[in-house]
Formats: structure tokens, sequence, C-alpha cells
């Protein structure tokens, strides 16, 4: 016996359903939950990257922007440069012709907050204000210019002084309205050059604070949410606000510490930041003045919302694909918990069917997988369990029909009905091994056989010499001549019981001739297979010895056209123990009930069974109105043989006399022993005159014996009763009758028959 054994180690106590849903949300749902949000973060990371270059590029677009308005003063004050009439009134101070020019600079470049022309000390001579004779307040750019005589474009603070003597419009609060604080100027300076030397310089500036031209340019043409110049010179930030959504940063505001830092530190900035409660991209560009000083920082803002937006729509988007995968993911789990957990109640289901006694259960699982195979294995584990209880139960139905019946041929002939019924038997011969030659008390046999006693008048009873016979006692499926009686060392069925062992032929080819040496080496010959053992040749046949100890029961010879397996083999060897058990008994019985029954001397039935069947004939007789006559005969003065030969020869006196009673009357007849030298015939339907002519017959056979051993003749004397007589109305009765008319015989001389006949005795003979 294996034992087979898993243990799966601690586990909390949950169903494989609980843990296919469990492991369904670790396996598939958290990573997916995992991933979605590791994709989001990267994602949201990548946009803002994605906004924050694309404000990059944006804010190199603004400083163009930035650029291009000086360069293009620095252009025009260029082409002015060359203008010989210019130059001549510089030269000549000429100023109402220099004003003349300034004033249609300014109508064309009107997003200058002031253009004005210098003269060879950089001294105003002329600007849109009218207001001359003073130095702008970038001295050393123009030092600068002049020296090196190359126009120059930068960033300048101008302080409030200057520009209020310059007459420039200064517009805004705050830090702006204060006189000593400085405004902010991209200022363009473009020198004179007259025969080799700088004789003079035009000059423009353009406001970077307040409501100025150049953001509101930024903001037209690059869609920014804001345009800003953030002004780091002061300790109050001066910011240049536009159109700002959401009103970002104020002009005049502050701006947060750490993006001036930034801009002090002439650093670029881009980045997300949070400012008065709003979440916006920003960059930041430092502009330096002239002298290389941070002066402040242009910058572009976008709403994070345009951003968000983006993000929604793809997150949108994402969670649209991650369902779609959940909804999959759901199809698969749901296909493979069914694939699992269906299985396995069908499972759970055929073992409590089994468990419940329905060893029938079948387990078909198609899945293709092992679950076919625990399938399969249940079934066949079923069919295996079904088998032995069908086993067990004909091992039951053989064993409670063997200890019913002490009949032997009931015996015989019910177990080959049984086995057939079990096994599906083609043929079936239980052979009785016999030494005596006696297999039966049936009457007629018993007969025969008594005759066959007597012939030889020396032996009491008849001994055969040879070893003894296997007696087809009963069988079916095969002509009579099949199951013939055979020795009992003859054939298989002799060597079968001689080496008391099981001798079986397997699927036996249709032409038996090739079992010819295995016939042969069990013992067999040719001629048994001639016999045939059924009438469609059978595929197995199988021999069975029936024997206790050393006592030789019989053989038990069984065949099927469908074969047989092992475990019928089995179940045969069984069956046989048993059934050697129940013959032997049987016999035991039949041996006992016969010598119950019969008297040993003579063969002939006891004076108990004469008396048993003379009150069933009786009964007979007088139910049906029959006829019926009884003989009783005494041989006459017996004693005196036994005084005079001895008591032996008296003996085979009594023998003879039971053998010849027995073979002169009737199988219908019963001779019986009385006691002594009295014997009793009955003679069913027999009336009075057929009763006397069958006294008359014994009388006269008896008397005509001649014994070798007696030398006179011996006689017998007879009484006769006969039905119907009114005065007999029993048995007892008829035999008393009887027995009366005999004592009359005797009284009146012996070797006479009387009869009894309707009350009236008559002397017959
Ligand atoms: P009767 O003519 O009056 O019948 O005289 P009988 O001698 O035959 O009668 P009785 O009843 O006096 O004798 C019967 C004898 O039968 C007595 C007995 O020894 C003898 N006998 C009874 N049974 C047996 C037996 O089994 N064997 C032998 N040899 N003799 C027997
Ligand atoms: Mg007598
Ligand atoms: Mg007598």
């Amino acid at each position: 016996m294996s034992e087979i054994k898993y243990s799966a180690g601690f586990r909390p106590k949950m169903s494989i359903k609980k843990k296919l849903v469990l492991s369904f949300f670790l396996a598939v749902l958290l990573p997916l939950i995992l991933l979605a949000a590791v994709n989001t973060f990267i994602f949201k990371e990548r946009i803002k990257k994605e906004t924050l270059d694309e404000i990059k590029i944006t804010l190199s677009g603004a400083q163009g922007i930035y650029y291009s308005q000086g360069n293009q003063l620095k252009s025009a004050f260029l082409i002015s440069s060359n203008n010989p009439y210019l130059i001549n009134a510089i030269t000549h101070k000429n100023i109402s012709f220099i004003n003349s020019l300034i004033e249609s600079y300014t109508d064309a470049f009107g997003f200058a907050d002031y253009i004005g022309i210098t003269d060879s000390r950089g001294g105003i001579l002329a600007g849109a204000s009218g207001a001359s004779g003073f130095k702008p307040s970038f001295e050393r750019m123009m030092f600068n210019v002049f020296h090196t005589g190359f126009p120059v474009v930068k960033t300048a603070l101008i302080k409030r002084i200057a520009l209020a003597r310059m007459g420039v419009k200064v517009t805004g609060n705050g830090a702006y309205g204060r006189r000593s604080s400085s405004d902010m100027f991209l200022v363009a300076v473009v020198p004179f050059i007259h025969e080799g030397k700088v004789i003079g310089s035009m000059f423009g500036l353009i406001n970077l604070n307040g409501n100025s031209y150049l953001p509101e340019t930024i903001y037209n043409e690059y869609h920014v949410n804001a345009a800003v110049f953030a002004s780091a010179s002061n300790a109050q930030v001066c910011i240049s606000t536009l159109k700002i959504t959401g009103n970002i940063f104020r002009a005049g505001s502050k701006l947060p510490n750490n993006i001036r830092n930034k801009i002090i530190g002439g650093k670029n900035l881009v980045k997300e930041i949070s400012y008065n409660g709003k979440d916006v991209f920003a960059a930041f560009h430092p502009v330096r003045n002239i002298d290389g000083h941070v002066i402040g920082s242009i910058a572009v803002f976008v709403s994070n919302r345009q951003y968000l937006s983006i993000f929604r729509k793809i997150a949108i988007y994402a969670s649209a694909v991650i369902i779609l995968g959940l909804i999959i993911s759901f199809i698969i789990s749901y296909i493979a918990s069914k694939d699992t957990l269906n299985p396995i109640f069908a499972i759970a289901k055929a073992i409590q069917n089994f468990t419940q006694g329905d060893l029938d259960t079948k387990l078909i699982i198609k899945t293709n997988d092992e679950f076919e195979d625990i399938g399969k294995n249940f079934t066949g584990m079923t069919e295996t369990v079904k088998d032995r209880e069908e086993r067990m139960q004909k091992y039951n139905v053989f064993s409670n029909f063997l200890v019913g019946s002490l009949d032997l041929d009931n015996i015989a002939s019910s177990s080959l009905n049984i086995l057939e019924g079990l096994l599906n038997l083609s043929s079936g011969i239980i052979y009785i091994y016999e030494n005596d030659g006696r297999s039966s008390h049936d009457n007629d046999e018993r007969k025969t056989a008594l005759a066959g006693q007597s012939d030889d008048a020396g032996n009491a009873l008849h001994i055969d010499n040879h070893e003894g016979f296997l007696i087809p006692r009963k069988f079916y499926g095969m002509g009579k001549f099949a199951a013939g009686k055979i020795k009992a060392d003859e054939g298989v069925p002799g060597h079968c019981l001689s080496k008391k062992k099981t001798i079986w032929f397997h699927n036996i080819p249709e032409n038996a001739a090739l079992y010819k040496d295995e016939l042969l080496e069990n013992g067999g010959t040719e001629k048994l297979v001639d016999y045939g053992f059924c009438e469609v040749f059978p595929k197995d046949i199988a021999w069975l010895p029936l024997y206790i100890g050393d006592v030789n029961i019989g053989v038990l010879t069984v065949s099927s056209i469908y074969g047989f397996n092992k475990e019928d083999i089995s179940f045969l060897e069984h069956v046989a123990k048993e059934l050697s058990i129940a013959l032997d008994n049987a016999r035991l019985h039949e041996t006992l009930k016969e010598l119950s029954i019969t008297d040993e001397l003579t063969g002939l039935y006891n004076r108990r069974k004469l008396n048993e069947i003379l009150e069933i004939e009786f009964d007979r007789a007088k139910r049906y109105n029959n006829n019926l006559s009884i003989l009783f005969i005494d041989i006459d003065y017996f004693k005196s043989i036994n005084d005079f030969y001895g008591h032996k020869v008296g003996d085979v006196v009594l023998a003879k006399l039971g053998s010849l009673l027995n073979e002169n009357t009737r199988s219908v007849d019963t001779a019986a022993r009385y006691g002594g030298e009295e014997f009793v015939i009955i003679l069913p339907q027999t009336d009075f005159k057929n009763a006397v002519y069958t006294a008359k017959k014994i009388k006269k056979i008896i008397q005509d014996l001649k014994f070798t051993q007696i030398d006179r003749e011996i006689t017998v004397s007879i009484g006769i009763a006969s039905l119907p007589d009114e005065d007999i109305k029993s048995a007892e009765d008829i035999l008393k009758t009887a027995d009366d008319s005999l004592y009359k015989a005797k009284s009146s001389g012996r070797n006479k028959i009387i009869g009894s006949f309707a009350g009236k005795r008559t002397q017959i003979d």
C-alpha cells in the first residue's frame, strides 16, 4: 500500500476560488495599477519636460524679438550715419534739421521710447522730447562706442532724473515713482564717423518696464500666457506685466525670492513654479547691462492648464487601455478559474457520490490536461472497486447457495447455473470422483446397481479394482458424448485432479489443434480435443480440482467463449474449494441417508423406509381410491437353516432373496426387509388378484432357487392384504392384515399364500 502525501505547509484557510481572485489581484491587477501609476508619473515628467523645452524655444524666440527691436534701431541709425546731410547738420549743429529727422524716426519706430542725437562728447544735441545739452546716464556705453567706433545694442539702467531731463515718459508706480531709482532700457547707439573721427552718435531707448512694446510683442507672437521683464536692479523688484491670465505677476509686485536670486545670479531658470497659488511653467533669461551686470530677466509663462489638458487626454487613453487590459485579464482569469475550479468541483462531487455508495460513479473530465488524467484514474479506481465488490457479491451468492443445500445433485447443477450467471460460461461439467461405481440413489439406478451386486453371490458388496472414475454428475452446454465417464487418471480432468492443480487454456485458437502440445502436456489426449467442450468452441477452458486434503472429490470444468481473466480464475479456485467441501458434505450426507434407509445385508429398504413409503402409498390409494396390495413374506424354518448350515449361509440366503425380490418387482413396487427373515413388498395400484399373481410368482422363484451350500428347498409363506377394504383404515391396518394372513399361512403348514380380500381370508396356494 502506498501513501501519497502532499502538504502545502501553513496556509490561511481560504477557498481556492478566493485564492484565485487574490492571486489575480496580486498577479494582474496590482502590477497593472503600479504600471499605470509609474507610466503616469513618467508621462507627467515627460510632458513637463516637453513643455519646458517648448518654453525654452519660446524664450529664445522672445529674446530674438528683444534684440531685434534694438537691432532695428541700430540698422536704421547705421543707414542714417552715412547720410551726408545729417553729418553736415551735426557738424554745423543744425538743430532744426536734426529735430526733423528725429521726428520722422520717432514716427517710423513707435516702439522706441526715445530717439536722440549726441555730439562727439556724448551730449545730447537733440531728442524726441526736444530737451538737449546734457549727457544721458549711459556714458560708459557711449564712451565705448565712441572709442571703438562700432555700434552697440545693450540693456542699461537709466536714472529717473536723466529720463526726466530727456523728457522720457515713465509710467508705473511704486518703485518707478521714486526719483532716485532707475529704469531698464534697451539701448541702441550708433556712432557717426566723419573723416575718421567720431563726430557724434544716434541712440534709441526702449523701455523694458511697464506696458512697453516688447512683452506685448512676445505675448502676441508666441501665444504664451504671459511675457514679462523682471528687473533685478533694486531691492524692490520691478516687473513688467502684460495680459497675464490670472494676473500671475503684477507690475511692481515682488518676485519670489528664489526666482529673484536666480536672476541676480545671472542664471537661466526654466521650471514649473508656484506663485500666488498658481502653477505655471516659466523660463527666465538674464538681461545684462553695458557693464555686464544682470539687471533683470526676460521671462515667458505658460499656464500648466495647457499641459494638464494634454495629460488628461492621454490619461483617458491610458485608462481606456488599462480597462481593456483588465477586461481581457478578467476574461482570461475567469476562463482559467473555470478550467481549474469546475474540474475540482466535479472531482469533489464524484468522490462524494462514490463515498455514498454509488460505485458506478464515473468521472469524465474533458480538459486535455492533468484533470483529464485524474478523471480517468478515478473512473479506473471506481471500476476496480466495483469489480471487487461484485466479486465479493459473487462469492457471497455462491457461498450462500452452498450453505443452503445438502443435496449433491442440486449442488452440482445449481453450482453450474450460478457460475454460468456469474462468469458467462458457455459450458460446464462437474465430475464426481467415484471409486466404487455407485453414484446415485435414484430408484431405477439403485435397482441396476443392486442387480450388479448380485452378479457375484459370494460378495455382498461390489468393489471396483481400478483407481476410480470421474463421472460427470451434471453438465451443460455440450452433447452427452462430450461429458463422458472417464478414468480418474485419464485426460485433462484426470491430470488436473491427480496433480491437484488448475489447468487453464487461455485464448484457444479456433484451430484447437494448435493446443495439442499443451493439451498433451497436461495429460490430455487428442480425443479430448475432439470431444469439444461446448457447442461453440470456447476461447478459454479451465479445469479445477475438487479435493479435500488427500480425498478426491472431482473436477470442475468450465469454458467460456468470451474467455476468462486472472480474477475469474482466482474466483473459480475459490469456488472450487468451497464446492469441494459442499460436495463432500453432500456426498457424505447422501451416503448416510442411503445407509439410514437401507438394509445392509439385502440392499433393500429397511423397515423404517418401508413404513415411510407405505404411509405415502396408503394415503395416495385412499385419496384416489386406487388399489394397493402388500405381501408379507417369511422364510419357513429359517432358524433351522441357520442352525444346520451356519449363520453365514443364512446371510447368503437372505441377501439372495433380497436381490431376487428387487429384481422381480416393478420399479413402482417397493421391496423391504421387515426384519430377520421377513420381507414386505408394497404393490401400488395392484388389486388383490394381481397381488396373488405376484405372490405366487415370488413363491415359485424362491422355491426354485438352488444354493450350492444348501441341499434343500427354501420356501416362504406369504400373507396378502389389499385395498379397497373397508376394515383397513391405516397403513398399520393393512400391514397387520397381511401379517395376520401370514400367521395363518404359517399355522396352516407353511409354504402357503393366504390373502384377505374384502374382509374374507382366503387360502390361495
Ligand atoms: P417359521 O417357519 O415359523 O418362520 O420358523 P423360523 O425358524 O423361520 O422362525 P423363527 O422366528 O423361529 O426364526 C427366525 C430365525 O431367523 C431366527 C434367527 O436366528 C434367524 N435370523 C434372523 N435374522 C437373521 C440374519 O440376519 N441372519 C441369519 N443368518 N439368520 C437370521
Ligand atoms: Mg419369522
Ligand atoms: Mg420364518
